[in-house]
Protein backbone atom coordinates (compact mmCIF):
# COMPACT_ATOMS: atom_id res chain seq x y z
CA UNK A 1 0.00 0.00 0.00
CA UNK A 2 2.71 2.46 -1.19
CA UNK A 3 1.39 5.69 -1.65
CA UNK A 4 2.58 7.63 -4.79
CA UNK A 5 2.51 11.37 -6.44
CA UNK A 6 -1.20 10.62 -7.21
CA UNK A 7 -1.71 10.96 -3.06
CA UNK A 8 0.11 14.19 -2.84
CA UNK A 9 -2.94 16.03 -0.67
CA UNK A 10 -1.28 19.58 -2.01
CA UNK A 11 -2.21 18.31 -5.95
CA UNK A 12 -4.61 20.41 -7.73
CA UNK A 13 -6.25 20.66 -11.53
CA UNK A 14 -6.66 23.18 -13.99
CA UNK A 15 -10.22 22.00 -13.27
CA UNK A 16 -11.34 24.60 -10.60
CA UNK A 17 -14.52 22.40 -9.33
CA UNK A 18 -12.08 19.61 -8.45
CA UNK A 19 -10.16 22.12 -5.92
CA UNK A 20 -13.42 22.36 -4.35
CA UNK A 21 -13.40 22.12 -0.20
CA UNK A 22 -15.36 18.87 0.33
CA UNK A 23 -15.95 17.55 -3.06
CA UNK A 24 -15.82 14.09 -3.58
CA UNK A 25 -13.90 13.73 -6.53
CA UNK A 26 -10.41 16.14 -6.17
CA UNK A 27 -7.58 15.06 -8.32
CA UNK A 28 -6.79 12.32 -5.63
CA UNK A 29 -9.91 10.04 -6.10
CA UNK A 30 -10.44 9.37 -9.84
CA UNK A 31 -13.37 6.90 -9.62
CA UNK A 32 -14.57 4.87 -12.61
CA UNK A 33 -17.95 4.28 -13.70
CA UNK A 34 -19.89 4.46 -17.12
CA UNK A 35 -22.30 6.79 -18.28
CA UNK A 36 -24.03 8.75 -20.96
CA UNK A 37 -25.74 11.95 -21.66
CA UNK A 38 -29.14 11.55 -19.63
CA UNK A 39 -32.16 11.10 -21.87
CA UNK A 40 -29.77 10.26 -25.18
CA UNK A 41 -29.49 7.29 -27.19
CA UNK A 42 -25.67 7.12 -26.85
CA UNK A 43 -23.66 4.18 -25.88
CA UNK A 44 -22.42 3.94 -22.38
CA UNK A 45 -18.61 4.08 -21.76
CA UNK A 46 -16.73 4.43 -19.11
CA UNK A 47 -16.10 7.63 -17.78
CA UNK A 48 -14.08 8.86 -14.50
CA UNK A 49 -15.41 11.09 -12.13
CA UNK A 50 -13.38 14.91 -11.48
CA UNK A 51 -14.86 17.45 -9.54
CA UNK A 52 -18.30 18.16 -10.98
CA UNK A 53 -17.30 16.78 -14.77
CA UNK A 54 -16.78 13.44 -16.04
CA UNK A 55 -14.02 12.24 -18.50
CA UNK A 56 -15.39 10.65 -21.14
CA UNK A 57 -12.87 7.73 -21.28
CA UNK A 58 -14.50 6.70 -24.79
CA UNK A 59 -13.70 10.21 -26.31
CA UNK A 60 -10.16 10.10 -24.75
CA UNK A 61 -8.76 7.49 -26.38
CA UNK A 62 -9.83 8.29 -29.69
CA UNK A 63 -8.24 12.21 -29.33
CA UNK A 64 -5.18 10.92 -28.38
CA UNK A 65 -4.97 12.30 -24.88
CA UNK A 66 -2.37 9.19 -24.23
CA UNK A 67 0.03 6.51 -25.47
CA UNK A 68 1.28 2.81 -24.76
CA UNK A 69 0.00 0.93 -21.52
CA UNK A 70 -2.90 4.35 -20.67
CA UNK A 71 -4.37 3.99 -24.25
CA UNK A 72 -4.89 0.26 -24.11
CA UNK A 73 -6.55 1.09 -21.05
CA UNK A 74 -8.62 3.89 -21.82
CA UNK A 75 -9.72 1.96 -25.15
CA UNK A 76 -11.07 -0.74 -22.71
CA UNK A 77 -12.73 1.42 -20.95
CA UNK A 78 -14.57 2.80 -24.31
CA UNK A 79 -16.92 -0.15 -23.95
CA UNK A 80 -20.20 -0.51 -22.31
CA UNK A 81 -18.93 -2.19 -19.15
CA UNK A 82 -15.55 -2.22 -17.36
CA UNK A 83 -15.45 -5.91 -17.23
CA UNK A 84 -12.70 -5.98 -20.14
CA UNK A 85 -10.76 -2.67 -18.24
CA UNK A 86 -10.78 -4.81 -15.35
CA UNK A 87 -9.67 -7.55 -16.70
CA UNK A 88 -6.34 -6.00 -17.37
CA UNK A 89 -4.95 -6.06 -13.86
CA UNK A 90 -3.79 -3.50 -11.30
CA UNK A 91 -0.74 -2.28 -13.63
CA UNK A 92 -3.14 -1.15 -16.03
CA UNK A 93 -5.14 0.22 -13.80
CA UNK A 94 -2.18 2.01 -12.26
CA UNK A 95 -1.19 3.25 -15.58
CA UNK A 96 -4.21 5.05 -16.57
CA UNK A 97 -4.71 6.71 -12.86
CA UNK A 98 -1.54 7.81 -13.48
CA UNK A 99 -2.03 9.13 -16.91
CA UNK A 100 -4.98 11.27 -15.79
CA UNK A 101 -3.23 12.53 -12.78
CA UNK A 102 -1.18 13.57 -15.04
CA UNK A 103 -2.95 15.08 -17.77
CA UNK A 104 -5.47 16.72 -15.32
CA UNK A 105 -2.64 18.22 -12.75
CA UNK A 106 -2.69 21.92 -13.08
CA UNK A 107 1.02 21.55 -14.45
CA UNK A 108 -0.54 19.42 -17.58
CA UNK A 109 0.81 21.15 -21.16
CA UNK A 110 -1.52 22.93 -22.69
CA UNK A 111 -1.87 21.08 -25.56
CA UNK A 112 -3.15 17.78 -23.21
CA UNK A 113 -5.40 20.01 -21.15
CA UNK A 114 -7.13 21.58 -24.83
CA UNK A 115 -7.29 17.73 -25.62
CA UNK A 116 -9.08 16.68 -22.64
CA UNK A 117 -11.09 19.58 -21.95
CA UNK A 118 -13.04 18.83 -25.35
CA UNK A 119 -13.71 15.05 -23.19
CA UNK A 120 -15.46 16.67 -20.06
CA UNK A 121 -19.04 15.84 -20.18
CA UNK A 122 -21.02 17.71 -16.72
CA UNK A 123 -22.11 15.11 -14.15
CA UNK A 124 -25.17 17.16 -14.01
CA UNK A 125 -25.76 15.96 -17.43
CA UNK A 126 -25.28 12.52 -17.20
CA UNK A 127 -26.58 9.08 -16.44
CA UNK A 128 -25.22 6.11 -15.24
CA UNK A 129 -25.36 2.00 -15.64
CA UNK A 130 -23.95 -0.42 -13.03
CA UNK A 131 -20.24 -0.17 -14.05
CA UNK A 132 -20.05 -3.84 -15.24
CA UNK A 133 -21.70 -6.57 -16.60
CA UNK A 134 -21.96 -8.95 -13.29
CA UNK A 135 -22.16 -12.43 -13.75
CA UNK A 136 -21.67 -13.39 -10.22
CA UNK A 137 -22.65 -11.35 -7.09
CA UNK A 138 -21.84 -12.42 -3.32
CA UNK A 139 -22.68 -10.69 -0.33
CA UNK A 140 -21.18 -11.01 2.70
CA UNK A 141 -22.17 -11.17 6.91
CA UNK A 142 -18.91 -9.56 8.22
CA UNK A 143 -20.12 -7.01 10.87
CA UNK A 144 -20.06 -8.31 14.58
CA UNK A 145 -22.00 -5.88 15.19
CA UNK A 146 -25.04 -6.04 13.17
CA UNK A 147 -24.80 -9.75 13.62
CA UNK A 148 -25.19 -9.36 17.32
CA UNK A 149 -28.38 -6.92 16.99
CA UNK A 150 -29.90 -9.06 14.56
CA UNK A 151 -29.04 -12.00 16.13
CA UNK A 152 -30.93 -11.11 19.26
CA UNK A 153 -33.99 -10.29 17.28
CA UNK A 154 -34.05 -14.00 16.57
CA UNK A 155 -32.04 -15.87 19.05
CA UNK A 156 -32.15 -13.41 22.18
CA UNK A 157 -30.13 -16.15 24.13
CA UNK A 158 -27.25 -16.69 21.59
CA UNK A 159 -27.24 -14.32 19.08
CA UNK A 160 -24.29 -14.80 17.15
CA UNK A 161 -23.77 -18.11 15.60
CA UNK A 162 -20.69 -20.19 16.34
CA UNK A 163 -19.28 -19.89 12.96
CA UNK A 164 -19.01 -16.02 13.06
CA UNK A 165 -15.63 -15.61 14.49
CA UNK A 166 -14.18 -18.19 12.37
CA UNK A 167 -15.60 -17.79 8.97
CA UNK A 168 -16.44 -14.82 6.50
CA UNK A 169 -20.25 -15.59 6.23
CA UNK A 170 -21.90 -15.05 2.94
CA UNK A 171 -24.94 -16.00 0.66
CA UNK A 172 -24.85 -16.18 -2.86
CA UNK A 173 -26.98 -13.42 -4.27
CA UNK A 174 -28.73 -12.24 -7.73
CA UNK A 175 -27.09 -10.05 -10.09
CA UNK A 176 -29.84 -9.42 -12.30
CA UNK A 177 -31.88 -7.14 -10.04
CA UNK A 178 -28.16 -5.12 -8.60
CA UNK A 179 -29.15 -1.40 -10.41
CA UNK A 180 -27.43 1.87 -10.08
CA UNK A 181 -28.54 4.54 -7.98
CA UNK A 182 -31.34 6.56 -8.62
CA UNK A 183 -33.58 3.58 -10.27
CA UNK A 184 -36.43 2.95 -7.96
CA UNK A 185 -37.97 -0.49 -7.17
CA UNK A 186 -41.32 -2.02 -6.49
CA UNK A 187 -41.77 -3.38 -2.73
CA UNK A 188 -41.89 -6.86 -2.95
CA UNK A 189 -44.60 -9.53 -2.55
CA UNK A 190 -44.02 -12.49 -0.92
CA UNK A 191 -44.68 -15.19 2.11
CA UNK A 192 -44.36 -14.03 5.59
CA UNK A 193 -45.06 -15.54 9.20
CA UNK A 194 -46.94 -13.16 11.30
CA UNK A 195 -46.56 -13.27 14.62
CA UNK A 196 -48.31 -15.32 16.98
CA UNK A 197 -49.54 -16.98 13.39
CA UNK A 198 -49.51 -20.63 12.71
CA UNK A 199 -50.76 -20.11 8.89
CA UNK A 200 -47.86 -17.99 6.63
CA UNK A 201 -49.53 -15.21 4.31
CA UNK A 202 -48.66 -13.68 1.20
CA UNK A 203 -48.51 -10.07 0.42
CA UNK A 204 -46.67 -6.87 0.22
CA UNK A 205 -43.23 -6.71 2.70
CA UNK A 206 -44.79 -5.12 5.54
CA UNK A 207 -40.77 -4.54 7.12
CA UNK A 208 -38.85 -3.53 4.10
CA UNK A 209 -35.46 -2.38 5.30
CA UNK A 210 -32.16 -1.21 3.60
CA UNK A 211 -28.40 -2.40 4.52
CA UNK A 212 -25.77 0.17 4.57
CA UNK A 213 -22.41 -1.90 2.76
CA UNK A 214 -19.83 -1.87 0.38
CA UNK A 215 -19.55 -3.51 -2.50
CA UNK A 216 -16.06 -4.33 -4.23
CA UNK A 217 -15.64 -5.56 -8.04
CA UNK A 218 -13.30 -8.32 -9.10
CA UNK A 219 -10.54 -7.35 -11.19
CA UNK A 220 -8.73 -10.80 -12.59
CA UNK A 221 -10.64 -13.99 -12.23
CA UNK A 222 -9.07 -17.19 -10.39
CA UNK A 223 -9.41 -20.58 -12.43
CA UNK A 224 -12.02 -23.05 -10.84
CA UNK A 225 -9.65 -25.11 -8.96
CA UNK A 226 -7.39 -22.71 -7.50
CA UNK A 227 -7.68 -20.48 -4.81
CA UNK A 228 -6.69 -17.10 -4.46
CA UNK A 229 -4.32 -16.94 -1.39
CA UNK A 230 -4.65 -14.37 1.16
CA UNK A 231 -1.01 -12.82 0.46
CA UNK A 232 -2.64 -12.30 -3.63
CA UNK A 233 -5.65 -10.87 -2.98
CA UNK A 234 -5.26 -7.37 -3.49
CA UNK A 235 -4.28 -8.09 -7.26
CA UNK A 236 -7.48 -9.21 -7.52
CA UNK A 237 -9.93 -6.24 -6.34
CA UNK A 238 -10.26 -3.06 -8.01
CA UNK A 239 -11.94 -0.86 -5.78
CA UNK A 240 -15.06 -0.28 -3.87
CA UNK A 241 -18.82 1.05 -4.11
CA UNK A 242 -21.67 2.23 -2.04
CA UNK A 243 -23.86 -1.08 -2.16
CA UNK A 244 -27.19 -1.42 -0.83
CA UNK A 245 -28.59 -4.58 -0.18
CA UNK A 246 -32.71 -3.83 0.13
CA UNK A 247 -34.67 -6.26 3.01
CA UNK A 248 -38.06 -7.79 3.07
CA UNK A 249 -37.62 -8.70 6.94
CA UNK A 250 -40.72 -10.45 7.48
CA UNK A 251 -40.33 -12.49 4.11
CA UNK A 252 -36.21 -13.17 5.21
CA UNK A 253 -36.75 -14.46 8.62
CA UNK A 254 -39.90 -16.28 7.97
CA UNK A 255 -38.19 -18.40 5.02
CA UNK A 256 -34.40 -18.35 5.20
CA UNK A 257 -34.45 -21.55 7.72
CA UNK A 258 -32.20 -23.73 6.52
CA UNK A 259 -30.47 -22.07 3.30
CA UNK A 260 -30.31 -18.52 4.01
CA UNK A 261 -31.98 -15.65 2.17
CA UNK A 262 -34.06 -15.87 -0.83
CA UNK A 263 -36.93 -13.59 -1.62
CA UNK A 264 -35.85 -11.64 1.35
CA UNK A 265 -33.00 -10.19 -0.68
CA UNK A 266 -33.17 -10.72 -4.35
CA UNK A 267 -35.66 -8.31 -5.39
CA UNK A 268 -32.68 -5.36 -5.54
CA UNK A 269 -30.02 -4.32 -4.60
CA UNK A 270 -28.68 -0.82 -5.48
CA UNK A 271 -24.91 0.20 -6.53
CA UNK A 272 -23.22 3.76 -6.38
CA UNK A 273 -22.43 5.00 -9.98
CA UNK A 274 -18.49 5.40 -9.12
CA UNK A 275 -15.82 2.83 -8.15
CA UNK A 276 -13.13 4.22 -5.80
CA UNK A 277 -10.05 2.21 -6.95
CA UNK A 278 -7.60 0.23 -4.34
CA UNK A 279 -5.12 2.82 -5.30
CA UNK A 280 -7.09 5.87 -4.08
CA UNK A 281 -7.92 4.40 -0.83
CA UNK A 282 -4.16 3.48 0.22
CA UNK A 283 -3.60 6.37 2.62
CA UNK A 284 -6.42 4.87 4.41
CA UNK A 285 -5.93 1.49 4.99
CA UNK A 286 -5.88 0.73 8.36
CA UNK A 287 -4.90 -2.58 10.92
CA UNK A 288 -6.80 -5.72 11.18
CA UNK A 289 -6.92 -7.54 14.38
CA UNK A 290 -9.29 -9.53 16.40
CA UNK A 291 -9.50 -8.82 19.89
CA UNK A 292 -6.86 -10.54 21.88
CA UNK A 293 -9.66 -13.04 24.04
CA UNK A 294 -11.28 -13.86 20.90
CA UNK A 295 -10.26 -16.85 18.16
CA UNK A 296 -7.90 -15.89 16.05
CA UNK A 297 -8.06 -16.54 12.18
CA UNK A 298 -7.06 -19.91 10.68
CA UNK A 299 -3.72 -19.36 8.80
CA UNK A 300 -5.48 -19.21 5.75
CA UNK A 301 -7.03 -16.28 6.87
CA UNK A 302 -3.81 -14.87 8.31
CA UNK A 303 -1.27 -12.89 6.34
CA UNK A 304 1.04 -10.00 7.50
CA UNK A 305 -0.07 -7.65 5.22
CA UNK A 306 -3.62 -8.27 5.97
CA UNK A 307 -2.91 -7.30 9.33
CA UNK A 308 -1.10 -4.28 8.58
CA UNK A 309 -3.27 -2.70 6.47
CA UNK A 310 -6.15 -5.11 5.66
CA UNK A 311 -8.85 -2.39 6.75
CA UNK A 312 -10.27 0.45 5.03
CA UNK A 313 -11.35 3.78 7.04
CA UNK A 314 -14.86 4.06 5.14
CA UNK A 315 -16.94 6.84 6.73
CA UNK A 316 -20.39 5.94 6.15
CA UNK A 317 -23.83 7.27 6.66
CA UNK A 318 -27.79 6.52 5.94
CA UNK A 319 -30.03 9.21 5.03
CA UNK A 320 -34.10 9.01 4.52
CA UNK A 321 -35.90 11.63 2.57
CA UNK A 322 -39.80 10.76 2.65
CA UNK A 323 -42.36 12.42 0.44
CA UNK A 324 -42.76 14.75 3.15
CA UNK A 325 -39.20 15.61 2.53
CA UNK A 326 -39.72 16.40 -0.28
CA UNK A 327 -43.25 17.60 -0.06
CA UNK A 328 -41.66 20.65 2.50
CA UNK A 329 -38.23 21.18 0.82
CA UNK A 330 -36.73 20.08 3.83
CA UNK A 331 -33.28 18.24 3.89
CA UNK A 332 -33.30 14.27 4.30
CA UNK A 333 -32.57 13.07 7.90
CA UNK A 334 -29.17 11.31 9.28
CA UNK A 335 -30.33 7.90 10.23
CA UNK A 336 -26.86 6.60 11.29
CA UNK A 337 -23.30 6.76 10.89
CA UNK A 338 -20.40 4.57 11.05
CA UNK A 339 -16.90 3.66 9.83
CA UNK A 340 -16.31 0.28 7.85
CA UNK A 341 -13.16 -0.08 10.02
CA UNK A 342 -14.81 -1.99 12.68
CA UNK A 343 -15.76 -4.80 9.96
CA UNK A 344 -14.89 -8.31 11.63
CA UNK A 345 -13.67 -8.95 8.45
CA UNK A 346 -11.16 -7.65 5.66
CA UNK A 347 -12.39 -7.61 2.10
CA UNK A 348 -9.13 -9.73 1.25
CA UNK A 349 -10.03 -12.14 3.74
CA UNK A 350 -13.70 -12.47 2.26
CA UNK A 351 -12.08 -13.39 -1.72
CA UNK A 352 -9.74 -15.91 0.24
CA UNK A 353 -12.93 -17.12 1.75
CA UNK A 354 -14.95 -17.42 -1.62
CA UNK A 355 -12.37 -18.65 -3.13
CA UNK A 356 -10.90 -21.39 -0.64
CA UNK A 357 -12.78 -24.43 -1.98
CA UNK A 358 -11.89 -23.75 -5.42
CA UNK A 359 -14.56 -21.30 -6.54
CA UNK A 360 -13.90 -19.13 -9.62
CA UNK A 361 -13.94 -15.74 -9.62
CA UNK A 362 -15.10 -13.58 -12.90
CA UNK A 363 -13.69 -9.99 -13.71
CA UNK A 364 -16.71 -7.80 -12.99
CA UNK A 365 -18.11 -10.05 -9.89
CA UNK A 366 -19.47 -7.76 -7.62
CA UNK A 367 -19.31 -8.91 -3.79
CA UNK A 368 -20.62 -7.51 -0.51
CA UNK A 369 -19.52 -6.48 2.93
CA UNK A 370 -22.72 -7.04 4.79
CA UNK A 371 -24.59 -4.87 6.72
CA UNK A 372 -21.74 -2.18 8.49
CA UNK A 373 -22.86 -1.45 11.66
CA UNK A 374 -20.19 -0.14 14.01
CA UNK A 375 -19.88 -0.82 17.88
CA UNK A 376 -22.77 1.97 19.24
CA UNK A 377 -26.41 1.93 19.05
CA UNK A 378 -26.48 4.74 16.40
CA UNK A 379 -24.25 3.33 14.49
CA UNK A 380 -26.29 0.85 13.50
CA UNK A 381 -26.92 -0.24 9.29
CA UNK A 382 -30.53 -1.37 8.87
CA UNK A 383 -33.76 0.27 10.28
CA UNK A 384 -34.88 -3.21 11.56
CA UNK A 385 -31.66 -3.20 14.32
CA UNK A 386 -32.19 0.90 15.12
CA UNK A 387 -35.86 -0.04 15.71
CA UNK A 388 -35.27 -2.96 17.79
CA UNK A 389 -37.47 -5.20 15.22
CA UNK A 390 -39.71 -2.85 15.13
CA UNK A 391 -40.46 -2.30 18.55
CA UNK A 392 -39.11 1.37 19.18
CA UNK A 393 -39.87 4.44 16.54
CA UNK A 394 -37.50 6.45 15.05
CA UNK A 395 -37.94 10.40 15.30
CA UNK A 396 -37.36 11.62 11.66
CA UNK A 397 -36.82 15.59 13.16
CA UNK A 398 -37.08 17.01 9.89
CA UNK A 399 -41.10 16.61 9.30
CA UNK A 400 -41.93 15.37 12.32
CA UNK A 401 -42.80 11.46 11.25
CA UNK A 402 -41.95 8.30 12.31
CA UNK A 403 -40.48 5.05 11.19
CA UNK A 404 -40.39 1.38 12.26
CA UNK A 405 -39.64 0.45 9.01
CA UNK A 406 -39.38 2.23 5.47
CA UNK A 407 -42.62 3.06 3.58
CA UNK A 408 -43.45 3.85 0.17
CA UNK A 409 -42.15 7.40 -1.20
CA UNK A 410 -38.94 7.18 0.95
CA UNK A 411 -35.96 7.56 -0.80
CA UNK A 412 -32.88 5.77 0.96
CA UNK A 413 -29.44 7.81 0.39
CA UNK A 414 -25.74 6.12 1.12
CA UNK A 415 -22.55 8.62 1.37
CA UNK A 416 -19.04 7.51 2.02
CA UNK A 417 -16.02 9.10 2.09
CA UNK A 418 -12.42 9.22 3.56
CA UNK A 419 -10.87 11.88 5.67
CA UNK A 420 -7.94 12.44 7.82
CA UNK A 421 -5.04 14.91 8.61
CA UNK A 422 -2.16 14.90 6.27
CA UNK A 423 -4.39 12.87 2.93
CA UNK A 424 -6.91 14.20 0.60
CA UNK A 425 -10.22 13.53 1.29
CA UNK A 426 -11.98 11.58 -1.10
CA UNK A 427 -15.74 10.58 -1.54
CA UNK A 428 -17.82 7.95 -3.16
CA UNK A 429 -20.99 9.95 -4.19
CA UNK A 430 -23.87 8.90 -3.72
CA UNK A 431 -26.27 5.21 -3.42
CA UNK A 432 -29.81 6.16 -3.57
CA UNK A 433 -33.46 4.40 -4.16
CA UNK A 434 -36.50 5.34 -3.19
CA UNK A 435 -39.25 2.72 -2.78
CA UNK A 436 -42.61 2.59 -5.05
CA UNK A 437 -45.80 0.39 -3.65
CA UNK A 438 -46.21 -3.05 -4.57
CA UNK A 439 -47.23 -3.80 -7.62
CA UNK A 440 -51.06 -4.81 -7.96
CA UNK A 441 -52.04 -2.78 -4.82
MN1 LIG B 1 -26.62 -7.73 3.15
Amino acid sequence: MKLNPTHDPQARSWLAAANVEGTDFPIQNLPFGVFRRAGSNEAFRGGMAIGDQIVDLAAAARAGVFDGLPQLAAQACSESTLNAFLAMGPVAWRALRQALFAALHRDADAQTVGLLHGCLVPQAEAEHAVPTRIANYTDFYTSIHHARNVGRIVRPDDPLTPNFQWIPIAYHGRASSVVVSGTPFHRPMGQALPPSAVVPVVGPCARLDYELELGFYIGPGNAMGEPIPLDKVEDHIFGICLLNDWSARDHQFWEMAPLGPFLGKNFCTSVSPWVVTMEALAPYRVPFAHPADEPQPLAYLDAAANRDHGGVDVQLEVLLETAQHRAKGVAPDRLSATSFRHQYWTIAQMVTQHTVGGCNLQSGDLLGTGTISGPTAPEAGAIVELSRGGTVAINLPGTGEERRFLEDGDNVILRGWCEKPGAARIGFGRCEGLVLPAVGT
